[in-house]
């Protein structure tokens, strides 16, 4: 007999899989097996190998099983009263801006809109920030710049039917390896299709590559910048398309001009061969359906929002954008980054992709919340928040899933930061990570596959992640305790949902408000939505057009895009190298990553003994000539020396990096290997338009020990 299966999502990386999950039962394994789901649209039965040892994780024999202050075990009724008693406190005192939220794009929609509506409409501050600042927000300034609004205008199909793509920033094959295993398919299915990879390292991802430019780290603005001159010399700018759904082109390409004047000069600027230039523009000049591809590298970089808005330029410059097969995409690294940002939960978001200068937005909220105390501007940006910790101006802080000992740039401040704080909350799945041995209160939450709620992928996919296990010992889901200390706060009618459902029609029809005629999208379907729908929800592209209950494929087909005039906007870009640059005494670039099989700081994929056999400990790929003039050894221990900090870690020799930069994975934690967090190494550096730190970029200098 077939066994009895749900359908749910995959927690880690921004592709959003579906999985198939088998319902455990008395008289079998406890531990459910997982496959792939072949009708969702992500994957189409797809997983890659963190995925499909999902069943691996489950078994957590360290898990967060009950409510502590203090290292004390104690009620969730004690714990909730200590909260809120403290945050009454701290507001009455010292003003709403002495509490904040950190999130995080694991968490569900479902708990984003309720943390961001305590926050902005209750206590009455912005300061809702979250992981989500690491992962994506220089492409979301780069969209508001460009479109007026945060949206991604590409699907994956793109990835499948364009004739060129150009992945710049991302080493998917590890990163997002679904993506990469369709990209490889479609290429061989159609072996005109060129790949292009644009990266310092010469990653897995190069194993598909036509032409792969190892460019100077940070360089990658330049690129684009000269793409943009090439465009306009070889004819093949759309005029239409730049008449009728574009302004600003005469400024943008001047300045193009200005800051690369040539190939070769580009080619210098870059570190690349000039053939190898030559034959990327040759290829982007005879090629409409192009997409361009991007991920961290871009990102997160002191100038990441420029970058990415560089390679906007290019793409209207060329009206390959909204069309089949063309367009920027950028690939979110979380399982809901999109989601995050469709519930307003980073500190410059108001609501419902509303932001605080969005005119009336701030009112309509208000009335919509009927919310007391609203905020009225933006609040702290991640690396902004710490600061603002360790200067004792914010003092309590609530952490939601997410390592931030680990993850923010400068472990050291972050720890300051933390140790300054009257109190800090934090709710997670685990007891001990780095970020919970700083916790003054800690809160256990259910997990992947015990909660319920919506996730939105790279391609603004909606799926539902459901709740098949239940919840061990007092674990509960973060919205339940937001909400509860809401009550304990007084706004009881505001936070008295029932359930997940309840919290996602409200999200609905807070996108609805006073919004028809604006656009003409169907949500009043979704704030109708019976629980029974809810339960049953299939994957669905956002928006949702009247009468296309699938969605939208692709944005901006019709040329309009979300500015008042319904004009794209092109932005002057110079591009400029990152900010650290290496000299005698910090000889070595440090570039940071992902390996293949472990997700983030390893809460999860550490429980997973399969996913250790890939790499089973932190190292620093370093280029031969380098391993020999410093005297190290292959396999042997080097310390890597930064301004802020330094790292111990395994010596790999390895010709895909270039002399005079290193590679070191993200993920290890104090936890799995005691003084190997890369982290220590990472300066505070931001964009500042986007507060997205430069955290693959830090100058060090490498010992033998
Ligand atoms: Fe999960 Fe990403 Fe792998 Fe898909 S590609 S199975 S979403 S980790």
């Amino acid at each position: 007999m077939a066994q009895a299966f749900q359908k749910t999502t995959c927690p880690y990386c921004g592709v959003g899989c579906g999985v198939n999950m088998v319902l455990p039962s008395a008289d079998k394994d406890p531990v459910p097996p997982v496959s792939g789901d072949e009708r969702h649209p992500a994957n189409f039965g797809r997983l890659c190998v963190k995925g499909s040892s999902l069943s691996q994780t489950l078994m957590d024999h360290d898990r967060l099983l009950t409510p502590s202050i203090q290292g004390h075990s104690t009620s969730w009724d004690e714990a909730l009263d200590t909260i809120s008693d403290k945050i009454t406190q701290v507001v009455k005192d010292h003003g709403p801006d002495a509490f904040a939220f950190y999130l995080s794009g694991q968490i569900l929609t479902e708990d984003y809109y309720v943390a961001n509506k305590l926050a902005k409409g209750f206590i009455g501050t912005a300061n809702v920030d979250t992981n989500s600042r690491l992962c994506m927000a220089s492409a979301v300034v780069a969209y508001k710049r460009a479109f007026g609004s945060d949206t991604v205008p590409c699907c994956y199909e793109d990835l499948e039917c364009c004739d060129l793509l150009i992945m710049v920033g991302s080493n998917a094959a590890w990163t997002h390896p679904v993506l990469y295993q369709r990209i490889a398919a479609a290429k061989q299915k159609r072996p005109h299709m060129k790949v292009v990879v644009i990266d310092p390292r010469q990653t897995a991802t190069c194993d598909i590559a036509d032409l792969h430019l190892a460019i100077k780290p940070g360089s990658d603005a330049a690129i684009f910048s000269y793409l943009l001159c090439h465009s306009d010399s070889a004819g093949v700018v759309d005029q239409a398309f730049m008449a009728d759904s574009t302004s600003g082109f005469d400024e943008a390409l001047k300045c193009a001009y200005a800051a690369t004047p040539s190939a070769s000069f580009t080619a210098d600027f870059c570190g690349v061969p000039l053939e190898d230039l030559t034959c990327l523009t040759d290829w982007w000049a005879d090629t409409d359906k192009t997409v361009t591809f991007y991920s961290q590298g871009i990102n997160q970089s002191s100038s990441g929002v420029d970058k990415c808005n560089a390679i906007i330029n290019c793409h209207l410059a060329t009206g390959r954008v909204g069309k089949e097969g063309a367009g920027p995409f950028s690939i979110t690294g979380q399982p809901n980054a999109m989601g995050g940002r469709e519930v307003g939960g980073l500190a410059n978001q108001l609501a419902a992709h509303m932001d605080f200068a969005t005119p009336g937005a701030q009112d309509l909220v208000q009335r919509f919340w009927q919310a007391p105390n609203m905020a009225s501007e933006n609040g702290l940006k991640a690396v902004d928040l710490f600061q603002a910790m360790e200067a004792g101006k914010v003092k309590v802080v609530w952490i939601m899933s997410t390592n931030p000992m680990v993850s923010l740039p400068d472990t050291a401040q972050v720890r300051r930061a933390l140790e300054k704080c009257e109190l800090v909350i934090v709710s997670d799945c685990k007891n001990n990570t780095d970020t919970t041995a700083m916790a003054d209160i800690l809160l256990p939450a259910t997990g992947w596959s015990e909660k319920n709620g919506t996730v939105t992928n790279s391609e603004r996919c909606i799926s539902r992640q459901r709740g098949l296990l239940p919840a061990p010992g007092e674990a509960r889901h973060d919205w339940w305790a937001i909400c509860e200390v809401a009550k304990r706060l007084g706004f009881h009618s505001a936070f008295s949902y029932q359930g997940a459902h309840d919290i996602f029609v409200e999200h609905a029809a807070l996108s609805a408000f006073e919004n028809s005629g604006k656009r003409d999208f169907d949500i009043g379907h979704f704030q109708s939505m019976t629980q029974a729908e809810y339960d049953a929800l299939l994957p669905v592209q956002w928006p949702v057009p009247k009468g296309q209950p699938a969605g939208t494929k692709r944005m901006f087909a019709d040329g309009q895009f979300f500015t008042a005039d319904r004009k794209a906007r092109f932005i002057p870009i110079t591009p400029v190298l990152p900010q650290h640059v290496s000299n005698k005494e910090w000889p070595f670039v440090l570039n940071t990553g992902r390996v293949r099989d472990q997700w983030h700081t390893m809460t999860r994929t550490g429980n997973a003994a399969s996913l250790a056999r890939h790499t089973n400990q932190p190292y620093v790929e370093i280029h031969p000539r380098d391993v020999k003039a410093l005297g190290l050894q292959d396999q042997g221990l080097a310390r890597l020396v930064s301004p802020h900090g330094q790292a111990i870690l395994r010596v790999k020799t390895s010709r895909a990096t270039s002399p005079g930069q290193v590679f070191a994975p993200i993920h290890w934690t104090q936890a799995f290997a005691n003084q190997s967090v890369i982290s220590n190494l990472i300066p505070q550096v931001v964009d500042p338009l986007s507060g997205q730190p430069e955290s693959k970029h830090a100058v060090i200098r490498l010992e033998a020990i």
